[in-house]
């Protein structure tokens, strides 16, 4: 049935997600989803939107979600973009700002869905791989491009720049967009959403749905110069008014206001993070250094594949990626304490047989 299909589609490859298992009592350390559910008053917020409303279409604007996180950020609501996810604000932000004559640079090792994409919209790009120890080595970036997007802290690594080092990127980097995906910044990392006013060329993305465990209800954000959002706003514009609904710009409300909630779980996740380094290292792996709430993680005598496999007999999913360099590590989201003890002890025992 393919000549039903639209020329430009034929070839396209789509992402592929993680597995969502419809299994009960699986430990699902597979999709980098918070261990922790999310606030209180994110739930009593969600149960109160629930009324006539919702025959009523949500602001397009998203207007008071917009002015919260401004408030947050000392920023005003036109630096503030909003998406269903910030995978669709990814998708805006490649079509509005990063098609140009000239590739955009992201390094060879990063979050699949950026090449995705390039593909949908055929953007040109050049791929620029880590360094050894799969850090980014921002001189290769420094060259004339359409474009450079990079995930901080970068995944599947979890590594982080500095933002001394974001900040010598821009100052090498005026001329085109600097996307900085800051999926998990919220973990440990430094935002570069401070270097805003000093550099109208770079555009801050961000999730509700791992710091503030929300990936079921699609919340997104960039932050930007007005400029860089006006053209995102076009984008939107020209293809979803809505794309938060009345749920979606309520609970995400109040999961931003509750600070205290936040910064309790985060640091939990923080904490069993180190905590489980250290007992894969005591276990034998190599663990890059992590600012995520995931690790990545090899062992020096075990194939990644048949790790992951077995892990999933033993009633846990981690995440593989059949890719050249990183084919032998697993990617290992982090769990409740009880969780991570589970993997701990899974791992010790497929080691020892
Ligand atoms: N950026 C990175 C680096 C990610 O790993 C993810 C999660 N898969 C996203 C963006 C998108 O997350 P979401 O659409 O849930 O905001």
């Amino acid at each position: 049935m393919n000549e039903l299909w639209s020329d430009c589609i034929r070839g396209l490859e789509a992402y592929t997600p993680g597995e969502q298992p419809s299994i009960a009592q699986l430990i699902k350390l597979n999709t980098n989803e918070n261990p922790y559910p999310p606030s209180p008053a994110v739930l009593s917020a969600l149960q109160s939107a629930v009324n006539a409303n919702l025959r009523l279409y949500p602001d397009p604007d998203g207007k008071a979600l917009k002015q919260t996180i401004a408030d947050m950020l000392g920023m005003t609501r036109d630096n503030i973009f909003l998406g269903n996810g910030s995978d669709e604000v990814l998708a805006h932000a490649f079509l509005a700002l990063l098609k140009h004559e000239r590739p955009i640079l992201f390094p060879d090792i990063t979050y699949s869905f950026y090449p995705i994409y390039c593909g949908l919209y055929a953007i040109q790009f050049e791929t620029i791989a880590l360094d050894s120890a799969f850090q980014i080595d921002l001189r290769d970036y420094m060259r004339p491009n359409g474009g450079i997007v990079l995930a901080n802290p970068n995944a599947p690594t979890g590594v982080a720049l500095d933002l001394s080092q974001v900040r010598s990127l821009l100052e090498q980097c005026r001329d085109s967009v600097v996307v900085v995906d800051e999926a998990y910044v919220d973990f440990g990392a430094e935002s570069a959403a401070a270097l805003i006013k000093d550099y109208p060329n770079l555009l801050v993305i961000q999730t509700l749905s791992k710091s503030r465990s929300l990936a079921g209800l699609r919340v997104g954000f960039a932050i930007g110069d007005r400029n860089l959002v006006e053209a995102l706003e076009l984008v939107k514009g020209c293809f979803n008014s809505y794309p938060l609904d009345r749920l979606a710009l309520a609970g995400a409300e109040a999961a931003l206001r509750d600070t205290a909630y936040f910064d309790k779980t985060r640091h939990q996740v923080i904490d069993s993070r180190d905590k489980l380094e250290a007992e894969l290292k005591t276990l034998g792996f190599e663990v890059l250094p992590s600012k995520a709430n995931f690790l990545f993680a090899r062992h020096p005598s075990h194939r990644g594949q048949a790790l992951q496999q077995q892990l999933r007999h033993k009633q846990i999913l981690v995440r593989h990626f059949s890719k050249p360099r990183i084919a032998d590590f697993l990617r290992i989201s982090v769990g409740t304490p009880g969780e991570c003890d589970a993997l701990v002890g899974a791992l010790r025992e497929i080691l020892q047989s």
